[in-house]
């Protein structure tokens, strides 16, 4: 007679995703794994007196959702700092400023961010307005998407920017008409203000790293990619996730992507693959994927375009975009990091990023042969309709952030009359990838926007507005429209596919989770209805909520009251 199990949870439908035993109505548990799946009769052979019996009350339950794409430390040190996400307005951003300058009176630098684009006129804001509410404090918040950042006067003084200064290379620094900066800095430039930023403590990243953890954990989200991990002084995320699988505080499985400096050459391979071997027995942490960033974005005209942008006027400007990293540099990356052993994690946005990373992995394939290192390429806004076919081919793995795929003011306003309607009907081609057999995984890029898988979803399958606010980092400003890009819509199965297998898939944790089956890691989520019997999609699947969370078995979310 085995040993009874620890937990079984009953009271709800379980949608398995495996596909040999798609339903069940119940689970047995014991020391982490699953030991039964089946009907309540069956799982309670399973039982002995001292098992915990969980209701999931009706509810669906899911293996956990898997992020494949997603900053926690930083969105959670944001969390804890002058945190915009839940904004809307200018008004609302300056009003939390003066409260948390108000606040922090002795705070050196007004650090945080989360700001949207969309609550300024052309997608800028000036300097100025910080200005009127803290004085001749210096002050650095970058948007929600992290590619462009606001700062107050005193912080371009500091770093010493005047219309004398030129951009970068890899960036711009918004100007008046005559040239004087005006407190918006793109890309590359806000590193100029960037680098006089005190260091933050490696305290505030296990604080911001457990603050994540538990905001993802509620979310029902129990794996994910952290796509930008760093091991510099000052800014070590690495050694953040190192402390909580040492002193078992990270309940979250996790793959970290090293932060790949463009700047910098293959020599930095060797410090990723030591950072590796240290992480190799971690508990629940491996660090065996490398982020690179191809591009920039579209709604600052940094994306890597195949041609070149519109003006407002619809005329074309001279201006393709950036690609960060030389396309035959890429090629030569991609070659020795798949050689080795890592998987490559590439930001690709515009058709250009696109096509130059998937010819970055064909070099890799004919340099060393097929690796089953899944290498994938993450956002994919614009593909050019000759490279879907490309990435089955070449095994890459599409990286999605359904949640953009609605025709919310940043798109309408922001990106499609400088992308022209040919390019604009090219955006986010989810059905045409599923269609071609390409692998999907779903991932949210929070603190860009929601981490909420419920919303991500509800986006990919009926391409409208998620409905309702209840999350820091909602978009809720889509004008009521018809389905943007209906024809790349998929159905509520695959969505859920890809949240959960598809990204299990990519971040190699699919022998141990990734479905509800013996042997698998009692990983789940409980959600407070059946998403597949919600008959208005357009108001259901982002109004349901996560009312339970488990991984290896242990309860790390409960909605109070549920
Ligand atoms: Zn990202």
């Amino acid at each position: 007679m085995p040993a009874p199990a620890d937990s079984a949870l009953i009271g709800g439908s379980i949608y398995t995703l495996d596909p040999g035993r798609p339903w069940a109505e119940a689970c047995a548990i014991r020391d982490g794994r699953i030991i039964g799946v089946g009907s309540v009769a069956a799982v309670r052979e399973l039982c002995g007196p001292s098992t915990d019996v969980f209701d999931a009350h009706g509810g669906m339950v899911i293996p956990g959702f898997q992020d494949a794409h997603v900053h926690p430390p930083m969105g959670g040190v944001e969390m804890l700092q002058c945190n915009l996400t839940s904004g809307q307005t200018r008004e609302d951003y300056l009003a939390t400023v003066a409260s948390y300058a108000e606040g922090h009176p002795d705070a050196e630098w007004i650090l945080g961010g989360g700001w949207s684009m969309t609550a300024f006129p052309n997608g800028v804001p000036i300097a100025a307005d910080l200005d009127g509410v803290v004085g001749s404090r210096a002050v650095f918040l970058p948007n929600r998407d992290h590619h462009s950042a606001w700062v107050s006067t005193r912080a371009l003084e500091l770093a010493g920017i005047t219309e004398h200064t030129h951009d970068p290379a890899d960036g711009r620094i918004e100007r008046d008409e005559v040239g004087r900066p005006t407190g918006a800095l793109h890309e590359g430039a806000m590193g100029l203000v960037e680098r006089l930023l005190p260091p933050g403590s490696a305290g505030d990243y296990v604080e911001g790293l457990l603050a994540a953890q538990t905001y993802l954990h509620s979310l029902g989200i129990t794996a994910w990619q952290d796509a930008w991990v760093t091991s510099s002084p000052g800014a070590n995320s690495f050694e953040a996730y190192m402390t909580l699988a040492g002193d078992g505080r990270l309940t979250a499985r996790v793959v970290a992507a090293h932060w790949w400096e463009r700047g910098r050459g293959e020599e930095q391979v060797e410090g990723f693959s030591a950072l590796r071997t240290a992480a190799a027995e971690a508990d629940r942490f491996r660090a065996t994927s490398v982020k690179i960033m191809q591009d920039g974005v579209c709604e600052t005209f940094t994306a890597a375009m195949l041609t070149p942008y519109l003006d407002i006027h619809g005329h074309p400007t001279e201006n393709c975009g950036l690609s960060f990293v030389d396309p035959e540099a890429l090629k030569r990356h991609l070659a020795v990091l798949d050689a080795a052993g890592f998987q490559v994690h590439i930001h690709a946005i515009g058709d250009r990023a696109v096509r130059e990373a998937l010819d970055a992995v064909e070099a890799a394939r004919a340099a060393n042969g097929p690796s089953g290192l899944r290498h994938h390429l993450a956002h994919l806004q614009v593909v050019h309709p000759d490279d879907l076919g490309r990435f089955a081919a070449l095994g890459v793995v599409a990286n999605f952030q359904p949640l953009w795929a609605y025709a919310d003011a940043q798109m309408v306003d922001l990106t499609m009359p400088f992308l022209g309607p040919e390019r604009s009907a090219l955006q986010y081609p989810i059905g045409s990838l599923l269609s071609r057999g390409v692998p999907v995984a779903f991932g949210s890029d929070w603190p860009v926007s929601s981490p909420d898988p419920l919303a991500e979803m509800h986006v990919a399958v009926t391409h409208g507005p998620p409905q309702g606010r209840r999350f820091a980092g909602d978009h809720d400003d889509a004008r009521p429209a018809d389905p943007f890009l209906p024809d790349e819509r998929i159905e509520l199965a695959q969505a859920l596919h890809a949240f959960t297998r598809g990204s299990a898939f990519v971040n190699h944790l699919e022998q141990d989770t990734g479905s509800v089956e013996v042997g698998k890691f009692a990983d789940l989520a409980v959600i407070d209805r059946n998403l597949f019997e919600i008959d208005d999609l357009d108001g259901g699947i982002s109004q349901a909520r996560v009312t339970m969370t488990m991984v290896g078995g242990e309860v790390v979310f409960e909605l109070a009251g549920a």
